[in-house]
Parts: structure tokens; C-alpha cells; sequence
């Protein structure tokens, strides 16, 4: 096998790969649980413990050949070591040693590391990596690492690429490099690989033991791209295998309903609409009638399109088949606001069919195709009780058509006897298991139509999402404009104020957002009154503003709202819970406090709020932190407006973790593969496919370790979201 040499080592008995890690020499209780804050409690997750980087100690030089400034190694003998107090008063301790080879010697000082002196004997050989400074006109070593020769066979600190792991209080990188080096040695020999030998060759990838030894101590950069290749692959295989056996065992269990679609209804509904449908969400809404009409197995699919791309409009026509052939329907969202603003929509989208009837939480209306009128509910926390449970009781007698709500519908066990099609939007923040959950409410399976404004990456849909059919609304309904949009650094923050004023004085809107607080609503809402009461005192005296926050109760938001829509408040201030779905095709700026604090994707839908109406519209980004990284970011949303472009870029700088949040995407984290990974993952997906086609339960002998791999797998999957 590639690789530094492995010397070999026994291993006491009863100890496996899935031993905790305090059977390896040297790990006490103390170190234990340094290694548990990097999520490592076992041998196996010491040695998937990969490390973020590599130093490249691999440029021996001799040390009259040492040049100021680069990474080197050299090898040479110590003269002599000694422990030095340094700082004005004698606090700082450090070594001082001298070493030399044949062409000269060199000073070594390590800081704040007086044990080196104990360490280095005199006449000991050593290889010392690092960057060589100059001082007082001489050359020397600050804090090299170093590694005495003779003691073991393979360089692991020095004179080669040492990997740099993520670092714990309390644990030096060498520890570390020191422990994981043992777990190697002990168990890349011993270990097993799950990939069948033939898909790995198909696959060509590097053996899993190779993989994980050049994983941390790589020949050279090819050979580490191979075993990280080969690890990334692993994981994709994993994820593809555990959401295809799910899709599987879905489509074999419960037993869907037919909805055939009625051309009068859906036709009825659309004409009635003040606009036509795009060629996207008529080809969208095509094909959820085409998975509602085959019953089973049920729909289990994502609608995926940007703010204001119609995706309400395309859910309440499939919700409206559903209850024309006479079953029920459901729309759930994770937060109240939400909620509202769908009931607020939806009742606007039936409002122009014949007759509405608008009651408190409740609406009616009758359908020209239809004999009976169609109900549709709101159901939130803060619905009257009384009014609740009248509701949750038309919803179980099934005279509740549409019900839309938090996901207080699924907790507080409403049975939903006829639920053909549950909607359920915002997706990411509820999540895979909720959505298992969602699917065994009934003994038939309701379709499931998951809508998420979240422009996600193909990578990312088919990784989290492999279990769903997906359609994307891909284009906007016309009219709508580019947002022209800014950053704005703090001492550019009055002519911002200005700017708004301006649009203001030509008689447009603007909007507010302040910053993204996560301790609390009520936190959050303090600080958007505060800021409220600023800009209404300080900056905007003479102008009308209004305020949003999540504590309000619905009457008041809807107040608030109606007022900024009638043109009667200027300056709409919003905490960033509030997401104000409304049309206001007269507000033409939007204003970010705290730009840095959200994603770029989050900052996209904000900037979709403006630019609906016919005049100029403008985003302002302000942020009062300048690191490179926060700069890149919001740089990018200046440039890039197409929410799927700016999503890669998002996921890009961010990492897949920071994305949705690892727990609530239902994923576990990906610890070595890149989203951007695309033909990997297709073949791990393809690979999967063609394995769990021939062998579905996994029960044949050569499959036996992938099959505990993949429960394995499973396992942590349930740990990390419970
Ligand atoms: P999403 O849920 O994708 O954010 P909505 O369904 O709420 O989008 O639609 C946003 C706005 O655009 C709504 O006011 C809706 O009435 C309007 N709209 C939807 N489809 C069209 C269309 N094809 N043409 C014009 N306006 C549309
Ligand atoms: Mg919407």
C-alpha cells in the first residue's frame, strides 16, 4: 500500500474499530472528552477525523540553503537546548537550542514552549519544519515544528505533508497527530472495505484503507485528491443509498389516492385569475395533476421557484382538484406569519371567483363547476380557542376543505379523514423526518407537494431531497425587473438615508429589514422597536413609518400591512422574521441592516420584494463588517441575480453545513464531499440505483459489511436530527 510505513502493532483484545477511543495508549478520561467536542468518540471517528489541510513540510533544504520566508525542513543535530525566560519581566518562557548540519547551524526558538528543552537531547537528530525569519541580522526558526529522528520510522510532524485537524482548547495539534497516528497504524491495516470490489473498480476508486491513511498523510497532492475523491464518494453512496431504500419502502407501503383532475375546475380557477400562467407553472402544475391522477404510490415531490415565481398560485390549483373530487387539503408552514400570509393569499387568488364569503380565520367560496362552496381555514397558535376548535373539528368531520397552518395542524393530532394533498412550504425548516411524520398521518398516503423558495442547487436537491420528484418554476411572470443593488459601507450609511428620502419625496415606499437577532422573537422585536423609534426620531421625522415584528398580533400585522399598501406609511421597518410576501408595486427600495448576517439567498427574496412595479427599484446592503469573506458574499449579490447562481455561490463560501443548518436539512454533515461534486454524486446515485436493484435488502454475502455501513450510517442520521 502507498503511504508512510506502517509499523505493526497488536491490538488488545476485545478492542474494535468501534471501541472508544480511550483504548488507545495514552487517551485519559481528561483527553476523552477534549476528542468528544470534535465529535470523536470512537476509533472509527478518530480516523475519519480528516484534517482541513496539509502543511507542506516536504522541501528539505540544508540549512545554509534556507531561504527567509518559506516553509522548509531541515534535518540536523541538536548542539544544545535550553529552557529561557523572555518579556520584560521574565514571564515568557521559551527554548532557545542551537542545532547544525554540515553546511552551518541555525537558532531555534520556541515561545511559550519551555517543554522542547526537556525534550531535545543534546546530539539527538531532529527534522525541524517551518518558516525560517531573520533576526538580528541572522537567520533563525520560530516555533518550527519538529519531530526527533530514530524514535519511529515515519516523519508525521515534519518532512512530508502533516496534516493541520481542527483544533480543541486544550489539545496541541502534535497530541493529536500523535494519537491519530497510533489509531493508523493500528487499524488501516485491519480495515474493511464496504464498497464491493467490483463497483470500486467501476467506480475507480482508491480502497478504503489507502483512502484514509492518504486522507492524513498523503504522498502528494494527486494521491490525496484520490482518497478524498474516494471518501466524498462514500458519502454521497450512503445518502443515496438510505434516501433510495426510503423512497422504496415508500412506494411499496401505503396506498395513495386518485385524484382525477376536472377541466372545469382547474380552467374555472384559472380564467378567474387576473393573469395567465407561465409556460413553468403550467408544465409544473401538469406534473402534479399527472402524479395526483395515478394515485399511487403518491406524489412526493419538491416545487421549487423563487419568491413571486407563482408557486401558491400552482399549489392552490392542485388543492383545489383535490377537494373537487371531494377530498381535503392542507397548506403548513413553520411560523404564524407565513400562515397568515397564505390564508391573505389564498382568499386574494379565489377572490375572483363568484361570491366570496369572508368570515374570521375562515373563507367560502362557490365554484361554478362545483354544487357545494369550498371552505378554506386558518389554523395558527394564536387562533382564538374557541374558534380553533371549531375549526379542528370541521377539519375531522371533513367538512373543512383547505386548511392552512403552523404545524400545530400535524402536533395536535387533527385527524385528517379525507387528506389528499398536503402542501407544505418553506421546507428546509421542517426538515426529512418531519416529513416522514407528515406521510403516516392516515392509513392512505396523502400526496405531497413540498414548496420551497429557497433556490437549491441540483446537487443539494438530489442529496437532501433524492427522495423527491422535483419541478422548478423557472421563470418569473413578466414585468418583473432587475433590483439594482448596493453595498453600503458605514460612512456611506447618511447618503443611504438620502437616497430613500429621495424616493420618498417622488412619492414611493421603501422597506426596512433589521438585523437577523436568533436569540428570540422577543429580543428580535425589541431591537426592530428600537430601531423604529431611530429612524422615526432621528432620520425620518417628517415621514410616515410603520412597524413589523413577530410579536404583533395577527389584527395588528394586518393593520400595519394595509396601511403600507394603501400608500398611508413611506417606510415600512420589518424584523427579518416577518417575511413580507405582500405586492407592493409601489415600494421601490429595499434596506438591509446587517446585511452580513443573512444568507445570500435570504438577502435575494428580501431584494424580490421591491422591483414589482413599473419604476427603478434598488437594494441597499448595509453592514458594518468588512472582513474579506463578508465582502465577497455581499459583493455577490450585487452582481448575481439569479437566486440558483447566487444559492452556489452561498454554498460555496459557506459549506454545505452552514446552508440550511445541518439538523434541519435532515442530512447528516458532509464531512469530505463538495456540493460541487456533481459527477460523483451521479455515479454514487447510479451505483446505489444499481446495487439496491439487484439486492434489495442487502442481504447477499458479499454486500454483508455494506449493510452495516449503511444501518451505521442510519444511525447517526437519527442521532444528529433527534
Ligand atoms: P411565490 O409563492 O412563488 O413566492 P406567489 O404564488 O405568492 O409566489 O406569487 C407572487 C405574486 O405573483 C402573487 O401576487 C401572484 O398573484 C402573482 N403571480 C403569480 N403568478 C403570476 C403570473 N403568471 N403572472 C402574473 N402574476 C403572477
Ligand atoms: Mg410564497
Amino acid at each position: 500500500m502507498k503511504g508512510p510505513p506502517l509499523k505493526p502493532t497488536p491490538i488488545p483484545r476485545g478492542v474494535s474499530l468501534d471501541s472508544p477511543v480511550d483504548r488507545l495508549r495514552g487517551v485519559d478520561a481528561k483527553l476523552s472528552g477534549k476528542l468528544l467536542k470534535l465529535d470523536v468518540a470512537t476509533i472509527r471517528d478518530l480516523l475519519y477525523l480528516l484534517p482541513r489541510r496539509h502543511n507542506d513540510f516536504s522541501n528539505f533544504a540544508s540549512i545554509s540553503e534556507l531561504v527567509v520566508g518559506e516553509e522548509q525542513t531541515i534535518v540536523a543535530t541538536v548542539w544544545e537546548a535550553r529552557e529561557k525566560t523572555l518579556g520584560q519581566k521574565g514571564r515568557l518562557k521559551a527554548t532557545e537550542a542551537v542545532v547544525s548540519d554540515e553546511t552551518g547551524n541555525i537558532r531555534v526558538v520556541w515561545i511559550g514552549q519551555p517543554y522542547v528543552a526537556r525534550v531535545l537531547k543534546p546530539n539527538s537528530r531532529v527534522a525541524l519544519s517551518g518558516k525560517v525569519e531573520a533576526y538580528r541580522g541572522q537567520l533563525q526558526f520560530q516555533s518550527p515544528e519538529f519531530e526527533i529522528l530514530d524514535k519511529q520510522e515515519s516523519l508525521i510532524h515534519t518532512g512530508r505533508l502533516v496534516p493541520v485537524y481542527p483544533g480543541t482548547e486544550g489539545l496541541t495539534p502534535r497530541r493529536l497527530r500523535s494519537i491519530i497516528w497510533q489509531a493508523l497504524e493500528q487499524w488501516v491495516p485491519r480495515m474493511e472495505d464496504f464498497i464491493p470490489e467490483d463497483l470500486r473498480k467501476r467506480a475507480k476508486l482508491a480502497p478504503l484503507p489507502e483512502a484514509i491513511l492518504q486522507g492524513h498523510y498523503p504522498d502528494d497532492l494527486i494521491s490525496l485528491e484520490r482518497a478524498r475523491k474516494r471518501l466524498a464518494f462514500d458519502e454521497f453512496f450512503l445518502i443515496q443509498m438510505a434516501v433510495l431504500k426510503r423512497r422504496r419502502s415508500w412506494r411499496d407501503a401505503a396506498e395513495g389516492i386518485s385524484v382525477q383532475a376536472n377541466p372545469k375546475v382547474r380552467d374555472g380557477f384559472i380564467a378567474s385569475l387576473p393573469f395567465s400562467l407561465t409556460d413553468a407553472q403550467e408544465r409544473c402544475l401538469w406534473e402534479i395533476l399527472a402524479d395526483m391522477a395515478r394515485g399511487t404510490p403518491s406524489m412526493n415531490r419538491l416545487l421549487q421557484g423563487e419568491v413571486g415565481s407563482g408557486k401558491t398560485v400552482v399549489a392552490l390549483a392542485g388543492l383545489l382538484e383535490a377537494v373537487a373530487s371531494g377530498y381535503q387539503g392542507s397548506i403548513m408552514v413553520p411560523t404564524e406569519v407565513l400562515a397568515e400570509q397564505h390564508f391573505a393569499t389564498v382568499s386574494r387568488l379565489l377572490g375572483g371567483l363568484a361570491r366570496p364569503l369572508r368570515e374570521e380565520n375562515l373563507i367560502t367560496v362557490y365554484l361554478d363547476s362545483l354544487p357545494r362552496p369550498i371552505s378554506v381555514g386558518l389554523l395558527t397558535g394564536s387562533t382564538r380557542a374557541a374558534l380553533k376548535r371549531e375549526l379542528q373539528q370541521r377539519v375531522s368531520e371533513g367538512t373543512l376543505d383547505i386548511a392552512i397552518g403552523t404545524h400545530a395542524l400535524i402536533q395536535e393530532g387533527v385527524e385528517f379523514p379525507r387528506l389528499a394533498l398536503a402542501v407544505v412550504d418553506e421546507q428546509h425548516r421542517f426538515g426529512v423526518m418531519q416529513r416522514a411524520a407528515l406521510r403516516q398521518r392516515s392509513g392512505t398516503t396523502p400526496h405531497l407537494l413540498v414548496m420551497s423558495a429557497t433556490p437549491i442547487p441540483r446537487t443539494l436537491a438530489l442529496t437532501i431531497y433524492g427522495d423527491l420528484d422535483v419541478s422548478t418554476i423557472d421563470q418569473l411572470p413578466p414585468g418583473r425587473q432587475q433590483v439594482l443593488t448596493r453595498n453600503v459601507p458605514p460612512e456611506r450609511r447618511d447618503a443611504a438615508y438620502g437616497f430613500v428620502r429621495k424616493e420618498v419625496r417622488n412619492g414611493r415606499q421603501a422597506f426596512v429589514i433589521c438585523p437577523l437577532i436568533e436569540e428570540s422573537d422577543a429580543v428580535e422585536a425589541r431591537a426592530a422597536t428600537e430601531e423604529y423609534e431611530r429612524l422615526s426620531t432621528e432620520v425620518f421625522p417628517d415621514l410616515r413609518l410603520g412597524l413589523l415584528h413577530g410579536r404583533m398580533t395577527p389584527g395588528e400585522k394586518e393593520e400595519v400591512m394595509g396601511r403600507f399598501r394603501n400608500g398611508d406609511t413611506d417606510i415600512l421597518v420589518s424584523t427579518a422574521v416577518v417575511e413580507v410576501g405582500i405586492d407592493i408595486p409601489n415600494a421601490t427600495v429595499m434596506v438591509v441592516e446587517g446585511a452580513h448576517r443573512f444568507g445570500l439567498s435570504q438577502l435575494h427574496q428580501f431584494r424580490g420584494r421591491v422591483g414589482r412595479g413599473e419604476n427603478k427599484s434598488y437594494c441597499l446592503l448595509l453592514s458594518d463588517y468588512s472582513t474579506p469573506e463578508a465582502k465577497e458574499r455581499l459583493s455577490a449579490v450585487e452582481r448575481i441575480h439569479d437566486g440558483f447562481q447566487l444559492a452556489e455561490v452561498d454554498l460555496s463560501l459557506r459549506g454545505p453545513g452552514d446552508y440550511f443548518g445541518t439538523r434541519q436539512s435532515g442530512l447528516p454533515a458532509l464531512r469530505v464531499a463538495r456540493l460541487s461534486d456533481h459527477d460523483l454524486l451521479k455515479s454514487a446515485r447510479e451505483e446505489a440505483a444499481m446495487l439496491l436493484q439487484d439486492d434489495p435488502d442487502l442481504r447477499k454475502p458479499h454486500h454483508e459489511s455494506l449493510a452495516r455501513e449503511v444501518a451505521r450510517f442510519l444511525d447517526r442520521v437519527r442521532a444528529e436530527v433527534s
